[in-house]
């Protein structure tokens, strides 16, 4: 029976990086995960021609210059730009907030007009020190906003209030006196050609990494950690301990997926609903990730488009968002007091049970593999 250096949990992007660090340093790793496929919630699945994102939309961004050479040491990146419209009751707005958003809600033509009436609804709000997301939201863009395009979405998405929930959230969004549709404020943007599939097996391959897959690490742990020296968790944190100190909260999504027999459906990739009533959160209209071409650049007669459904995570369901409030804070420190007596590596969205973007992810495996390839 082979015996590898990592034992490697989850072969998401965090996962298939820390093995590459690994492999490019003359370790053996040996990767499993539960599902049939690699690649994690980056999946994507050809239909139709079209790379459908599986498990919800993911455009690459980053400001971390090395970030963004180590993907494409993986993957051609397109052009893509993310600029999401919101759909209030049938009502357009650009996203993000920036001069096109402000000028169809309030009719401003300048900026000096814009930061204006935000000033002047943030005074009537009386807010001073933002101390939840609804303060925080109602601060940076004004009450019309927060009614219309935050408010709904962010009850939806997270099946709680906006004043439970954390400032930081809604700072992931950009706010700009310009007008300016890219969702980022990152210096690289793009999707991979080829899909996220493709990337991931691209890091994968070689000849120190054997991938297992459909295999459940917690199904079958003790014979699994003999096969290795060092193991690589990325699953969830309270998973891994039995759930002994109780469940961490996590949104869960499901997606509708359907193909339709027309080439557009809505325009764009990304369309959010943004009101309370409508029952998704958005919908994603993949072969926009791909300007609606395929790998010859031809146009693509059909489309494909998923509906997306939050919910709160129960037993069994795939967990999707951490939910960093405080109740989940303390817990999380719990389990954290049990991680650190394991010899386990701890890593990613789940296993961190932390809001990561893709390139946080793989920036945190690359210091996390650096520092413990030069203790091995
Ligand atoms: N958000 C919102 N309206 C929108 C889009 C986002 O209120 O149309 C808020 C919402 O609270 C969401 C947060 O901003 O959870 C972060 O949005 P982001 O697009 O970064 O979320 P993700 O793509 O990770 O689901």
């Amino acid at each position: 029976m082979a015996h590898y250096d990592f034992l490697i949990v989850g072969a998401g992007l965090y996962g298939a990086v820390f093995a590459r660090e690994a492999a490019r340093k003359g370790k053996t790793s040996l990767v499993i995960d539960k599902r049939p496929h690699i690649a994690g919630n980056v999946y994507t699945e050809q239909n139709e021609g079209i790379h459908v994102h599986v498990y919800g939309a993911h455009i690459f961004h980053t400001n971390d210059k090395r970030v963004w050479d180590y993907v494409n040491t993986f993957a051609t990146f397109n052009r893509f730009t993310n600029s999401p419209v919101a759909n209030y009751h049938g009502e357009l707005y650009s996203l993000p907030f920036n001069m096109y958003t402000f000028n169809k809600m309030w009719g401003v033509v300048t900026p000096e007009e814009a930061a204006a009436k935000i000033a002047e609804q943030r005074a009537a709000a009386g807010i001073t020190e933002p101390k939840n997301l609804e303060e925080q939201a109602i601060s940076l863009v004004g009450t019309d906003i927060y009614e219309k395009l935050i408010k709904g979405y962010t009850q939806k998405q997270w099946g709680r209030a906006c004043t439970e929930l954390p400032a930081f959230i809604i700072k992931r969004l950009p706010v700009r006196l310009t007008f300016d549709n890219n969702y980022f404020n990152a210096l690289y943007q793009g999707i991979p050609v080829g899909g996220y599939t493709q990337m991931v097996a691209n890091m994968l391959d070689d000849p120190s990494i054997t991938v297992r897959l459909s295999t459940d690490y917690l199904k079958g742990r003790e014979a699994l950690n003999d096969l290795a020296d060092q193991v690589v968790y990325t699953g969830p944190i309270d998973a891994y301990f039995d759930y002994r100190l109780g469940y961490l909260a996590y949104r869960s999504v499901r997606f509708e997926t359907e193909i339709l027999d027309k080439p557009n459906f809505q325009g764009n990739a990304a369309v959010n609903y943004t009101d309370a009533e409508t029952p998704w959160t958005r919908i994603i209209e993949h072969k926009w990730f791909e300007f609606g071409k395929d790998a010859e650049g031809n146009d693509l007669p059909k489309t494909v488009i998923s509906r997306e459904y939050s919910s709160e995570w129960t037993p069994g369901c795939e967990p999707y968002y951490p939910v960093n409030d405080d109740r989940n804070g303390e817990l999380l420190k719990a389990y954290q007091a049990l991680a650190a007596q394991e010899k386990v590596i701890f890593g990613g969205r789940l296993g961190e049970y932390k809001y990561y973007d893709m390139d946080q992810v793989i920036a945190h495996a690359l210091q996390t593999a650096e520092n413990a390839l030069k203790q091995s």
